[in-house]
């Protein structure tokens, strides 16, 4: 899975607090003095004007399985490339470590690649594209382009990245922080994604 950042809110630190500051009618000393303001309101629970910062990613290589998990988010703004308007026969398979690591590996290879070639089948025999993707796995990956605002990802990362949810989409909210951290570190620097 590839994870990238496309956009971000310029300066977004100085921006959500240049935007806290409304309220007190308090001037900024720079850059050290948001980030502290950002920090402080974070642990207040003051989480609204985190709302006021967005990032977009565009995500590769997701199976359909995490891709459905995802979009569950409602905050977030989705596209995801179609299945009935864009021939999927190249998309590879993800395949958990678990199946990889079985002596299984090969059928779900073989089982995989029947499910493309009958795909191709159907659409020769022009089943369009639509009905013919009824028969591939959730395990076929996908792509999509993700908008949200710094609170809805600290919530998603917090949700997704713990021990609780499923290998793949934790290896995204990784991928989330990694690069949120790059760009904001105070409004996402006090969370971690489980191993
Ligand atoms: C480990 C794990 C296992 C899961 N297993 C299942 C499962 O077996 N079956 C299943 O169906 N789902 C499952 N889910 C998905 C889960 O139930 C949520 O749908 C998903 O995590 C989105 O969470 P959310 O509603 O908090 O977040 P978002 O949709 O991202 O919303 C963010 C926050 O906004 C607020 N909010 C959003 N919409 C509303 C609203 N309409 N009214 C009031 N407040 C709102 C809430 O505070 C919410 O927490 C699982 C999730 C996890 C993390």
């Amino acid at each position: 899975m590839n994870v990238e950042l496309v956009h971000v809110t310029p300066d977004a630190i100085g921006h959500i607090a240049r935007c806290a500051r409304i309220s007190h009618r308090s001037e900024g000393t720079g850059p050290e003095a948001d980030a502290d303001l950002v920090r402080r309101l974070i642990r207040w629970g003051h989480l609204s004007v985190l709302e006021f910062a967005q990032a977009t990613f565009v995500v590769e290589g997701l199976s359909r399985a995490c891709a459905n998990q995802l979009t569950r988010h409602r905050l977030a703004s989705f596209v995801q490339e179609s299945q009935r308007y864009v021939d999927v026969r190249d998309r590879p398979l993800v395949t958990p470590r678990s199946i990889a690591d079985s002596n299984s590996k090969q059928a779900v290879e073989r089982l995989y690649d029947e499910a493309v070639a009958l795909y191709e089948r159907l659409v020769a025999e022009g089943v369009p594209k639509e009905d013919a993707r009824y028969v591939l796995p959730i395990g076929a990956s996908t792509a999509l382009a993700m908008c949200v605002n710094f609170r809805e990802a600290r919530h998603i990362i917090a949700l997704r990245g713990s021990g609780h949810a499923q290998w793949e989409i934790r290896d995204l909210a990784r991928g989330m922080l990694k690069l949120l951290k790059e760009q904001a570190a105070a409004v996402f620097e006090d969370l971690e994604v489980s191993e």
